[in-house]
This record gives C-alpha cells, sequence and structure tokens, in this order.
C-alpha cells in the first residue's frame, strides 16, 4: 500500500519516469503527450537541457541561503529580468515557491500598504465567482469556486465575489460587447459603494480564467473599465497570472492585450515551467515606496522564498523563451490549434464553446448546444474524459464547475511552447477520439 496521500485517495496513479520534450513516460512504458503542461506549467516541455545544465551550474555553486541572512545572485538576477519586462509601473519582484504563496503574499502586502499609509480601515477583497486563486486558506477565501470553497468556508476569511466576465455565459444574446463589458465591470464599482468607497483594499481577479473555467478570455475594455474604477476609488487591482501569465497567451504578460498595468501581479507556473518551484509578486513603485518610507519591513516571510535553485531554473527557462522566440511559436501554434479545435469540434453536439487565447486553449461541453444545458455533474464527465485520454496517451485538463448549477464541464489544453503542428494534429485526434468515447460511456 502506499504511504503517500494523493489527491484521490481511491485511485492508483502510474509512476512518471521520464520526460523529453512534449511527453512524459511512466513506468509501465506508455509514452503522454503532455498536452495541458500538467496544470499549465511546463512551457519548455521536459528534460530541456539548457536548464537543466543552468540547475547543475547553481547546484554546484550554492543550493540554498536564507534570505533572513542573504540574497544570491540567481534570485536577483531573475528579479531584474522580470521587472525589465513587466507592465508599466510594476518596479520590484516578491519571490516565492507557487502561485498560492504568491497570491498570500500579494494580498497581505495589499493590506499592509493601506496601513503604511494611514488607511487601516481599508479591509475587504473583492474578486470573482468561478475563479481560483490557489488553495491555502488566503488564496481559497479569493477564490470563488464553491466546489472547492464549500466545506472550508467556516475557516475563510471574509471576501466578497462578483460575477466573472464570461461571454458564452453571462453576455446576453442581443448585447454588444461593449454593453457587456460595461455590465460587468460595473459589478465591481457597485460592490465598492456597497461595502463602502475607501473601505476595500483590493480587486483581484485572473486576467484570462483557467482552472475553473477553461480559458476564459475578458472581452474587449472589461480591464480598462476595471482599471478606472479601481483608480477612481483608490482600490489597488491584482492581477493573477499564475495560471494564464509568462507567455502562455502569446504575449508574456496577459494583460498586455487588455492594454492594462496592475498594481500587483502573481506569477507561477510557467515561470519555472516545472523545472522548480516558485512564483513571484510583482509590486508597483507606490507600494513599494509605501513600505520604505514606512515601516521598512514586509511583515510575511517563507523559508524557502527567494531560492537560489528555484532562481537559475526560472532564469534559464526565461531565457530559452527568449532565444527561441517561444512566443512566435506560441502564437502560431495557438492559431493552428485554435483552427484545429474548430474544424474537429465546431458542429459537434456537445461542444458549446471553443475559446481561449495562444497556447491556453477550452471547450466547453453541454448536453445541450442549443440551450446550453450542461451534463449534469453526478454524470462526472470531467473523469470519463481525463480516463479516456488517458488510456490514449494524452493528458488534458478536464474539469467540472456545475456546482452553482451555471457552469458545465470543460477541457483545458496547455502544451508546452516548443509544440509542433504534428503534436497539434495527434492532440486533436486523440481528444476528439476521448471525448466522443467519454460521451458514449454516459449510461
Ligand atoms: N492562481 C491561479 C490562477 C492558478 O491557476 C493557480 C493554480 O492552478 C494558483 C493561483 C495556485 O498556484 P499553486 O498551485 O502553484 O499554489
Amino acid at each position: 500500500m502506499t504511504r503517500i496521500l494523493h489527491r484521490a485517495i481511491r485511485t492508483a496513479l502510474p509512476v512518471a519516469v521520464g520526460g523529453r520534450g512534449v511527453e512524459l513516460f511512466d513506468a509501465d512504458g506508455n509514452a503522454y503527450i503532455d498536452a495541458s503542461g500538467g496544470a499549465a506549467v511546463s512551457c519548455l516541455g521536459h528534460g530541456h537541457p539548457d536548464v537543466l545544465a543552468s540547475m547543475h551550474a547553481q547546484i554546484d555553486r550554492l543550493a540554498y541561503a536564507h534570505t533572513g541572512f542573504f540574497t544570491s545572485e540567481a534570485a536577483e538576477e531573475l528579479a531584474d529580468r522580470l521587472i525589465a519586462e513587466a507592465p508599466a509601473g510594476l518596479s520590484h519582484a516578491y519571490l516565492v515557491c507557487g502561485g498560492s504563496e504568491a497570491i498570500e503574499a500579494a494580498l497581505k502586502m495589499a493590506r499592509q500598504y493601506f496601513v503604511e499609509k494611514g488607511e487601516p480601515q481599508r479591509r475587504h477583497i473583492i474578486a470573482r465567482r468561478q475563479s481560483y486563486h490557489g488553495n491555502t486558506l488566503g488564496a481559497l477565501a479569493a477564490g470563488g469556486n464553491e466546489w472547492r470553497r464549500a466545506q472550508f468556508k467556516p475557516l475563510l476569511i471574509e471576501t466578497h465575489h462578483i460575477d466573472p466576465c464570461y461571454a458564452y455565459r453571462l453576455q446576453d444574446g442581443s448585447e454588444s460587447d461593449e454593453a457587456y463589458a460595461a455590465r460587468a465591470a460595473q459589478q465591481l464599482e457597485d460592490k465598492i459603494l456597497e461595502l463602502g468607497a475607501g473601505e476595500v483594499i483590493a480587486f483581484v481577479a485572473e486576467t484570462v480564467v483557467g482552472a475553473t473555467s477553461g480559458a476564459v478570455p475578458p472581452v474587449a475594455d472589461y480591464f480598462k473599465r476595471i482599471r478606472a474604477i479601481c483608480d477612481r476609488y483608490g482600490v489597488l487591482l491584482i492581477l493573477d497570472e499564475v495560471m494564464c501569465g509568462m507567455g502562455r497567451t502569446g504575449t508574456l504578460h496577459a494583460c498586455e492585450q487588455e492594454g492594462v498595468a496592475p498594481d500587483i501581479m502573481t506569477l507561477a507556473k510557467g515561470l519555472g515551467g516545472g523545472y522548480q518551484p516558485i512564483g513571484a509578486v510583482l509590486l508597483s513603485r507606490n507600494i513599494f515606496e509605501a513600505f520604505a518610507n514606512g515601516s521598512g519591513f514586509f511583515q510575511h516571510g517563507h523559508t524557502y522564498m527567494g531560492h537560489p535553485m528555484a532562481a537559475a531554473a526560472a532564469l534559464a527557462v526565461q531565457e530559452v523563451v527568449r532565444r527561441d522566440n517561444l512566443l512566435g511559436n506560441v502564437v502560431a501554434m495557438g492559431d493552428l490549434l485554435e483552427h484545429r479545435l474548430l474544424d474537429r469540434f465546431g458542429n459537434h453536439h456537445h461542444v458549446g464553446d471553443i475559446r481561449g487565447r495562444g497556447l491556453f486553449r477550452g471547450i466547453e461541453l453541454v448536453a445541450d448546444r442549443a440551450t446550453k444545458q450542461p451534463f449534469g455533474p453526478d454524470l462526472k464527465l470531467n473523469a470519463r474524459i481525463k480516463k479516456e485520454t488517458m488510456a490514449r496517451g494524452l493528458m488534458v485538463y478536464p474539469m467540472g464547475g456545475t456546482i452553482d448549477g451555471r457552469l458545465g464541464d470543460h477541457v483545458l489544453l496547455a502544451p508546452p511552447f516548443i509544440v509542433e503542428r504534428e503534436d497539434i494534429d495527434r492532440i486533436v485526434d486523440r481528444l476528439g477520439a476521448a471525448i466522443d468515447a467519454a460521451i458514449d460511456g454516459i449510461p
């Protein structure tokens, strides 16, 4: 009997023993195309020799030095690089070990910023329904997915949720994008006024929504309106680009495509490409200066933050992304993937929506295309799809979100940035067969 507590206790997992390029291999000799990059992590695929060489070089020099005593060359160099390429106004980086840690730090940073500024009455966080910001208690409180939150609710800090910007489900048939953007963003202003202007700390949102809804991009102008509302009431805008950032959507940061810059941005996943656990919080000069001119101390910290090995791996991953112009490949292969998905599923009776940007694509499954009625959650379609795709040597990220009665099952695709034309064909072929088999298998 295994002594590890896995997520699903009754399911035996295959043992991964190797990886090369876009494929992972298990102990039984099966190969899997990693069409989800794990959970949108493995942007360079597996076993990249340049990343491994940098990691070897770093461990020969220095594996670890506690940030209470030292910084390291690798961490400083990574922070410089992140800031050099950051959206306007972001001036400093805080390095942590993953996405949830990044969100926790961002929330505390936002709160302490107002304490430093002499506005301790600001205490509310606003976020969106059907969002995911991580599984630690603060991040879970910000997240709006009821299934993940339900049993932990008594432990969560109070947060306030508005609707996501989710055209397929929430835009009225006759409504223009402009009108919908205005209506969706207005919810934020209404919520701020309800809570009390001057009492809200921050609004937190994924620029392109990932895990809970499957690569849902905002409609044009939504985030410009959100930015303007935040500015009007002095509320910080925290964009969570843990999943959609670092090139996944075709630009280094997804918010570049929205024409907005946040006050705080969280990064992880593609930052280190899975070679090491790493996350980052980028913050604006205003926030930095409030700390620098105030207490001089951010009341936070983790033992492994700013880890030299993680920073070296992330630097190497980012270097390869730039050197090999992989963002160009994300755009080209992302367009191809979109076309292939439209060819294969555009007329599929049970595919309601095909969406996303770059190599971040989602398809939403429905029982009935005309009414958008989702499959019942008890049918566990997403679990069936996972089983069928794995049996065909394909990793995708299927999730179900019917808990609040509004969403159906979806499949998220996030293949490595090195993916090639033939890989895209194989991914879509296998996915098509797996989805059909999963739906046929429903009793
Ligand atoms: N934020 C977003 C948008 C995510 O998608 C995730 C993970 O999927 C997280 C935060 C949490 O990151 P981690 O799993 O590294 O803690």
